[in-house]
């Protein structure tokens, strides 16, 4: 029986993982696509913008 817990609680630590594994993993894919998170409010905008197009911010100008 405690075989049985300790392979449970292993399994459900391991989906745990892969779950945050593969939303970094996403996350990392939309920064790909999408360009840098706006610092103001979080969404995507294009690398070279210069103003967030949600919320109107100013971005730190990109280095190239
Ligand atoms: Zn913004």
């Amino acid at each position: 029986m405690a075989v049985l817990i300790a392979l449970v609680v292993v399994a459900c630590g391991a989906a745990i993982f892969f779950k945050i594994r593969q939303r970094a993993k996403a996350r990392a894919a939309a920064r790909e696509k999408y360009g840098k998170p706006c610092p103001s409010c979080g969404k995507y905008v294009h690398p070279a913008a210069a103003i967030c197009k949600h919320c109107y911010a100013r971005l730190p100008t990109p280095k190239a």
